[in-house]
């Protein structure tokens, strides 16, 4: 589980992006963050694997402060997922994929192979192994994001707006076998959007966040009100 216990980002400039949050990201479920550009999303996002350093409150991971250990520790259990992919465009996809088990120390041909395996998991042809991110479309270069991502087999996914910039139909698809993976391995998504409906979608909590970085909701998609 993951606490949001009452957590406050002020960055230098001084604007306030999230204001006393609080959240309980259950394990092996999809929660949604949602809410307008400018509410505190990505921040939220980001204070969960330290990208961005909170300001006041805590943030727990299986009861532990996310301090308590160090941050490329931390890093190594939340695979991130951002909206236009973040891939290496000099690498190929199987080696953009194995970049991630390389780090954990694994030889290439393992990591190749693991590489390989994630393909099939994201439903990437094996033919686009050895191309490069640039050849790929949106919707495939969203899908090498998301097997790099689960490459570390992390038990936590932290995705930012990952299916926004492709196309509706692919979208829909995404979206869908997003929720095959997360039935097929259990991990703990935190998904941010600002599209009420593939909150809905998805989501098994909702966290409805307004301007200023305050909750609105936090509930399940069918117990949400309309306000
Ligand atoms: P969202 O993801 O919901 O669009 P963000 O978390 O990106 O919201 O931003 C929340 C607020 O914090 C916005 O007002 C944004 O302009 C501000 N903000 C984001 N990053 C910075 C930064 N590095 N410095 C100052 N303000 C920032
Ligand atoms: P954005 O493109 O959303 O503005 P930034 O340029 O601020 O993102 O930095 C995010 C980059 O950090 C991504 O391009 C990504 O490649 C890299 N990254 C990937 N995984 C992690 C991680 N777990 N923690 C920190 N950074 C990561």
């Amino acid at each position: 589980m993951i606490q949001i216990d009452s957590v406050t980002k002020r960055y230098p400039d001084g604007t306030v992006a999230v204001d006393e949050l609080s959240l309980e990201i259950p394990d092996g479920s999809i929660t949604v963050l949602v809410g307008p550009s400018g509410c505190g999303k990505t921040t939220t996002l980001r204070m969960i694997n330290r990208m961005v350093e909170l300001t006041g409150g805590r943030i727990l991971l299986d009861g532990a402060d996310i301090h308590a250990q160090p941050v490329n520790a931390l890093r190594r259990s939340m695979g991130y997922v951002i909206q236009n992919a973040g891939l290496f465009q000099h690498r190929t996809i199987v080696d953009n994929i194995a970049t991630v088990p390389r780090m954990l120390g694994w030889d290439r041909d393992r990591a190749r192979k693991r590489a390989r395996d994630l393909m099939d998991r994201v439903g990437l042809d094996a033919s686009l192994a050895k191309r490069y991110p640039y050849q790929l479309s949106g919707g495939q270069q969203q899908r090498v994001g998301v097997a790099r991502a689960l490459a570390a087999d992390p038990p936590v996914l932290l995705m930012d707006e990952p299916f926004s910039a492709v196309d509706p139909i692919v979208r829909k698809v995404l979206q869908a076998e997003l929720l095959r993976i997360q039935a097929e391995l259990g991990k703990t998504i935190v998904f941010v959007t600002h599209d009420i409906d593939e909150a809905i979608k998805l989501g098994d909590m909702v966290a409805v966040l307004r301007t200023g970085g305050k909750l609105a909701q936090y509930a399940p998609p069918d117990e949400l009100l309309s306000a």
